[in-house]
């Protein structure tokens, strides 16, 4: 019988994140005093209405709808000192939720509507992250995007970008943006280059759009890793390519569920995929804009699905074993990792798990770090602490 783990057990057990947008990913408050400094007017100057503009959770009707947000969060993202700050502060939140690597994904050609280099976007952000990684430990790379709805050119550019900048920092490249009738393989040559120069990619694909779209990404783009691959349960030969292939699956449920790539927790096919053995890992997308950690997505996949803590435990290896890091530092992280996740157990005397399956969480408030809402029950579980034995 699965017990019911205590939402601070899941926050300290050791985790990546390897899909996450900076811009997606500021502190509100942050957002709220760059715009103070830089003299940028918000559409809203309180606090939870600036949040309710932000958070797509109640209103956004489709990803384009989601993807507004972020002309809120980039127009405070345009100076060396406001990247360096976010990317700083976003490895400092990860941090503080157990969160040992976690890969960093933005749009370096989204921040020079001041005048700003790619080049000088890139050092910005690498600067926040070294920083990031001497004071806390925190390892992490930087994946550059190439964004579907812009020029081929453009993505070239920034395929450029992740040559130039290989082993200095970036470790990858993806395309992000969106989906519906920017197909994959418009921006071929960026992934060319990337491939020539033996840089790994990703590529978002079967979120918006079909399995074509993830068979586009693999086959004709060759990425090494999906960025969501919702919709692969359709097609059954695809999805057994990805499986024998080990192609890694960068799920992020939650946004998801905002983007109506699915309609509940409980509809979502991960649990089908972590059951049919693919190596999904699970992932935030936009901390700010979906309001999440990758603590909270783990909880809402134990408390909806019932996954117990060894199913936990795996998605979270397949999310080490899915870094684009050397083989040889990954293999010795893995190991750490495992001997470290050995010591979790879940505690005997915890209630019985009874799965929630509402499809819906609560609205959110927008205050950082809150843990979503539990049970009484729940909150009295987590009050003395994990027990680690
Ligand atoms: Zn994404």
């Amino acid at each position: 019988m699965a017990r019911e783990l205590p939402y601070d057990l899941i926050r300290q057990l050791p985790k990546t994140d390897l899909h996450v947008h900076l811009d997606g990913s500021l502190r509100l408050d942050t957002v709220m005093e760059l715009a103070r400094d830089q003299g940028v007017t918000l559409p809203a100057d309180d606090r939870d209405a600036l949040f309710h503009r932000i958070y797509a959770g109640d209103v956004c009707e489709s990803l384009d709808d989601y993807l507004k947000a972020f002309e809120i969060t980039l127009s405070v993202l345009q100076t060396e000192e406001s990247l360096e700050r976010a990317a700083f502060e976003l490895a400092e939140d990860n941090w503080r939720e157990g969160v040992r690597y976690f890969e960093l994904r933005y749009a370096p050609i989204l921040h020079t509507q001041r005048g700003l280099r790619p080049a000088d976007v890139v050092e910005a952000v690498l600067r926040g992250l070294r920083r990031a990684k001497r004071q806390y430990g925190i390892r992490y790379g930087l994946l550059v995007c190439g964004i579907r709805t812009m020029s081929a050119e453009s993505s070239l550019r920034v395929a450029e970008l992740a040559v130039a900048f290989k082993n200095h920092g970036v470790v990858g490249f993806d395309l992000a943006g969106s989906e519906v009738g920017n197909p994959a393989k418009e921006h071929r040559a960026a992934f060319q280059l990337i491939l020539d120069n033996n840089i790994n990619c990703t590529a978002h694909a079967g979120e918006a759009f079909g399995p074509e779209s993830i068979h586009q990404a693999i086959h004709k783009c060759g990425a090494h890793r999906i960025g969501h691959g919702t919709r692969l349960r359709e097609d059954g030969d695809l999805l057994n390519y990805v499986n024998d292939h080990r192609i890694p699956l960068e799920v992020c449920v939650s946004s998801n569920i905002q983007t109506k790539a699915a309609q509940s927790i409980e509809t979502h096919p991960v649990d089908f995929y972590v059951d049919y053995g693919l190596r999904v890992t699970i992932n935030t997308d936009n901390r700010l804009v979906t309001h999440t950690t990758v603590t909270k997505e783990l909880w809402l996949l134990h408390t909806h699905l019932g996954w117990d803590l060894d199913t936990l435990k795996v998605v979270i290896v397949s999310g080490f074993k899915s870094a684009f890091l050397p083989q040889r530092e990954k293999a010795d992280l893995l190991a750490a990792i495992t001997r470290e996740l050995d010591e979790f157990r879940a505690p005997e005397d915890a209630p019985a798990l009874v799965t929630r399956s509402t499809g819906r969480e609560p609205a959110p408030t927008g205050h950082e770090g809150e843990s979503p809402r539990l049970s009484s029950r729940a909150e009295a579980d987590s009050a003395p602490g994990p027990r680690r034995s």
